[in-house]
């Protein structure tokens, strides 16, 4: 049956199961179908307000989906996805190719009238919705690039966390939250990209809530606003600038704690260290600092 079906769209229905098995389903239904389209174009999804949508769809976290995958479920789909699933060729045959996501996301509307004018409320577009313009799946993604910059003070008796690990050195930095310098300069590239503001708005540091935090908890935060927005971190690139410690070897347990906090893969990070040449601040141990750039796609 998925002869016809692209490797993307194969993916949807692939998570749509993982949903399944996240939501304790007896089948595949619409809605999950709908998650897996989500999690691998959230793109289709542009404009949509998940908030203001009725239908509460599984959270795909890269925790769930860990969670899902070892559950060695067989569900089975569920009367209305099994029509959607066999009228996607159909649809995809009039914009003459393979079923792509888009033809899926099409397919599934048509399916289940009440469905699609819920999403249709929450801001889905016409483009994705007609079954005649079902080219969605094949239309080009939007990037978007960010940039973030933080410095912290340097001080004794704190702890020096840089990139979501503790780095041993006789100082640390002084903060409200745990003075996280990369994580906080993560946070604003991504809120940058996506035209969120910045760390300040979100995590104020009057608010007693952050005191003390780790600050891998804004950046799985930042990370949930994106996904309500419907956008995917493409790329992180990072520039940590600090006279001592050597950083470099910290770097791989660095990347693996973003990653994770993030729920993309190491190969989306890439760090880079340097000193500051013993001048200003910095290069007299006073502080350290961090550049990045971040881009996100949808
Ligand atoms: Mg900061």
């Amino acid at each position: 049956m998925f002869e016809s079906f692209d490797e993307e769209a194969r993916r949807c229905i692939f998570m749509a199961r993982l949903a399944a098995v996240t939501d304790k389903a007896k089948n595949i239904g619409l809605s999950q179908l709908v998650a897996g389209i989500r999690k691998e174009n959230p793109g289709l999804f542009r404009g949509v307000d998940w908030q203001k949508s009725p239908l509460k769809l599984a959270r795909l976290t890269p925790e769930n989906l860990h969670h899902a995958s070892q559950a060695n479920a067989d569900i089975p789909l569920d009367a209305k996805a099994k029509r959607a699933l066999a009228a996607a060729p159909e649809i995809a045959k009039k914009s003459g190719g393979r079923v792509t996501s888009g033809h899926l996301l099409a397919a599934v509307l048509s399916a289940d009238a009440k469905l699609r004018k819920q999403l249709q409320k929450a801001g889905l577009s016409k483009e994705s919705t007609e079954t005649k313009t079902a080219r969605a799946g094949t239309r080009p993604a939007v990037s978007r690039s960010g940039i973030g910059y933080d410095l912290h003070r340097l001080a004794e008796k704190r702890k020096l966390m840089i990139g979501g690990i503790e780095v041993p050195f006789d100082k640390g930095t002084v903060g409200h939250s745990d003075g996280d310098v990369l994580c906080h300069a993560i946070c604003d590239a991504l809120l940058g990209a996506a035209s969120m503001g910045d760390i300040g708005t979100h995590f104020p540091d009057t608010d007693e809530k952050w005191r003390g935090v780790s600050s891998l908890v804004f950046l799985r935060q930042v990370r949930q606003y994106l996904e309500r927005k419907n956008w995917k971190i493409a790329h992180i690139d990072a520039v940590v600038v600090a006279e001592r410690p050597k950083l470099g070897p910290h770097f791989p347990n660095m990347r693996t704690a973003l990653a994770k906090a993030l729920g993309i893969s190491i190969e989306q990070i890439n760090l880079k260290a340097k000193t500051h040449e013993g001048l200003g601040e910095i290069g007299r141990g006073e502080a350290v600092g961090a550049h990045v750039i971040a881009t996100i796609e949808s």
